[in-house]
């Protein structure tokens, strides 16, 4: 094997120049790119697309399949702006087989104009079946014969963030290609793994499939390309959960005595008996914590199976030993929440509990860091805002992070170094992700791992309905009728294209709607582009009944926990997927009152998307639902739509990779102990801030 100079040659290529040597690059682009890990060219082109369109031809109208992205032409026959609900633009646009209606909220007077009737126009967007026709939202559009949207290739989509479109990285990587061909990057595994293609081929080809790729391979992940790219990728993660586990395992940790007083107090002080799981799961953790070395303990329980109680008895412990507690959650409302359920447990216990998210600023920022860091509040409750640099502990003895699987390893880790000198903290890390154990293990390999495998008594079973859209009007007949009779509702809507400004704009169109029709019913609204203090007020109204109905966007997914609220609507429910629909079912079912989940669909509906259902239908139990979600989804049902619901891959998705896997792992052993170098560059390559993209 071919052995390397520590950073030798990597200082030496081109690959490593900063991207500001890129054309269009200035110093504003460079400060974006870099806030999500990209400052060479090299960063650059390991950024790849996480799925393509087909623009390569045009579709006649009447072969459009409903939600399948697709490029149409056709004249105009009108164009008028409706003034209904929502004032939006409405063209109409037919061609030799169909009519379609392109649809736009946010327009320019200009654009009214420029739709003539009889003009020409291409619209690329996503079909959506509405009553008789089909319509499509914001597609995007050119007008006139010279030009056209057609391409020669399949046209690939960035992970992105604000303020950076889709053309700006094709640009970026378009330039980087260029010298990519000349100057390939150093292959790492060379001489490891067998390569059908070279790594500059596999990246060239990712970022710009040729005019012939086989397209349904790309869709399944099985293009040479991606496999040589998974690879390397899936060895780079495992690298890291060795390399977390090993460092960590070198550390020392505050020992933590068993059932501190606090603890007992608060166990007398529920209204409730933990469940035998809680407390065996409970006492594997005390027994980690007794010892001084770092724990790194996952807790997997189905949603509702009382993991938050869990973490509170070890954070009492902590707090009882003398030592600092940091409790950590993906989104701000579920942040919210178990701040609001930690104060009212914690604080009868004379504990004040902080809270630390991106949204505090200014002097109360100040307030807390300094609280943090003299010691004075044991536990602080927050978003990834707790891994700042600037947030310092006096004594952090344990860390929780809840929904673990919406982190990577190296946030958490990043957290792990705010211990006390040499001293780090105890891990604890909750998912209700029912991944499956083999899978777990792999995604999960730095952590040990205890499941709390009972629910609570009482819990009466969520029963599941799958129900036409059209029969809309009977739904909201009904989430009247559960209203008046004291329950409690929440509507979930998707909205048909994956965009967080299209999902807010379905749930306030949804939310105006049954306000029309269930005037007597108290309607509320949530999504994330609310302020904290909106949503907070908005949850705390719902929590305490001022609220019947919460419309929501799914936000809501993760966490929320309104025991009183029996009825869960999720509208569009077949674009979603299984571990998703699931967490959110696990919004009800959560008191006494027996809960239903209705799953609202919309006809043209897949098979696949049918199964999905009705799994949900059949079974309530996360691990069931979860195996049944790889045995359906199989490769790739969508293109490039990952769900893996565990570490963010860029390329790598499971399962249709798990074989790659199983040889990553033992690659990585070999390479971790006999080629430290090696393994530090692949992980560097690898390393990045994922959480921070959104999907468009
Ligand atoms: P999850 O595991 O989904 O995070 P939570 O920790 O949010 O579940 O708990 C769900 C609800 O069940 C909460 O209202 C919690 O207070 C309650 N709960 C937890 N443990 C028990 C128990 N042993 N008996 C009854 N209710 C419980
Ligand atoms: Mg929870």
């Amino acid at each position: 094997m071919r052995s390397l100079q520590p950073g030798a040659h990597l200082s030496q290529s081109i690959l490593q120049k900063p991207v500001t040597s890129l054309r269009g690059v200035g110093e504003k682009m460079a400060s974006r790119l870099a806030d999500i890990g990209i400052q060479s060219l090299e960063d650059l082109l390991f950024h790849f697309p996480y799925r393509y369109q087909d623009r390569t031809r045009v579709t006649p109208i009447a072969g459009l399949r409903d939600q399948l992205d697709a490029l149409v032409e056709g004249e105009v026959r009108a164009a008028a702006v409706t003034s209904g609900r929502r004032r939006s633009l409405l063209v109409k646009v037919e061609d030799s087989t169909g009519l379609l209606t392109l649809r736009f909220f946010h327009f320019r007077q200009a654009q009214v104009s420029q739709f003539r009737q009889g003009a020409v126009v291409q619209a690329f967007g996503t079909p959506r079946r509405v009553g008789g026709g089909i319509d499509m939202i914001h597609p995007e559009y050119r007008l006139g014969e010279g030009t056209s949207l057609v391409e020669a290739a399949l046209t690939p989509i960035y992970p992105t963030v604000s303020g950076m479109g889709q053309s700006t990285w094709r640009k970026l990587c378009r330039q980087a290609l260029s010298i990519l061909e000349n100057n390939p990057p150093v292959d790492l595994l060379h001489d490891i793994i067998e390569d059908r293609i070279t790594l500059a081929a596999a990246i060239a080809f990712l970022h710009n499939p040729p005019p012939n790729a086989e397209l349904s391979q790309i869709r399944d992940g099985n293009h040479p390309a991606q496999l040589r790219l998974a690879q390397e990728e899936l060895i780079a993660h495992q690298l890291t959960v060795q390399g977390v586990r090993d460092s960590e395992r070198r550390h020392k940790a505050p020992s933590i005595p068993p059932a501190s007083s606090m603890a007992e107090q608060f166990l007398k002080s529920l209204p409730f008996t933990p469940t035998a799981a809680q407390d065996r799961v409970a006492q594997e953790l005390a027994t980690d914590m007794a010892k001084n070395l770092p724990m790194l303990r996952l807790v997997q329980g189905d949603v509702g199976s009382g993991k938050t109680l869990v973490a509170a008895r070890a954070a009492l412990d902590t707090i009882g030993a003398g030592y600092q507690v940091a409790f950590m959650a993906p989104t701000e409302l579920l942040a919210e929440q178990h701040h609001a359920n930690l104060s009212a447990w914690f604080e009868p216990l004379g504990q004040p509990v902080a809270w630390l998210s991106g949204r505090t600023k200014g002097k109360a920022r100040a307030g807390v860091l300094e609280e943090l860091a003299s010691g004075r509040v044991p536990i602080v409750v927050g978003t990834h805002a707790l891994f700042q640099d600037d947030v310092e502990f006096k004594n952090l003895g344990l860390i929780v992070v809840d929904e673990q699987h919406r982190f990577g390893v190296h946030q958490r880790l990043s957290l792990a170094d705010k211990g006390s000198g040499e001293m780090h903290p105890h891990q604890l890390a909750l998912t209700a992700t029912p991944i499956p154990r083999s899978l777990a293990m792999v995604a999960y390999g730095d952590l040990d791992c205890s499941v709390i495998d009972e629910l609570p008594p009482g819990r009466q079973p969520v029963t599941t309905t799958l129900i036409d859209h059209n029969r809309r009007d009977a739904v909201i007949r009904r989430v009247g009728a559960a209203c008046e009779e004291g329950r409690q509702a929440y509507w979930v809507c998707t909205a048909i294209e994956e965009s967080d400004t299209l999902d807010i704009e379905a749930a306030e169109a949804t939310r105006d709607r049954l306000i029309e029709a269930l005037p007597n019913i108290r309607i509320g609204l949530v999504h994330g582009r609310l302020t904290p203090a909106e949503k907070a007020a908005t949850m705390a109204q719902f929590k305490e009944g001022q609220l019947q109905l919460l419309v929501a966007t799914t936000v809501i997914e993760v966490g929320v926990d309104v025991p009183n609220a029996s009825l869960m609507i999720i509208d569009n429910a077949e674009r979603l997927g299984l571990a998703q629909l699931h967490q959110l079912r696990g919004r009800v079912g959560r008191g006494a009152i027996d809960s239903h989940c209705l799953l609202m669909f919309r006809q043209p509906i897949s098979d696949t998307a049918q199964r999905r259902l009705q799994v949900l239908q059949e079974s309530q139990d996360g691990f069931v639902v979860a195996e049944a979600d790889l045995a359906i989804r199989g490769p790739g049902e969508l293109l490039g739509t990952r769900q893996t619901g565990m570490a963010e891959f860029r390329i790598a998705s499971l399962p249709e990779h798990e074989s790659l896997l199983i040889e990553a792992q033992a690659i990585a052993v070999h390479l971790y102990q006999h080629h430290p170098q090696k393994s530090h560059e692949l992980m560097q390559r690898w390393a990045g801030t994922r959480a921070d993209f959104a999907r468009v």
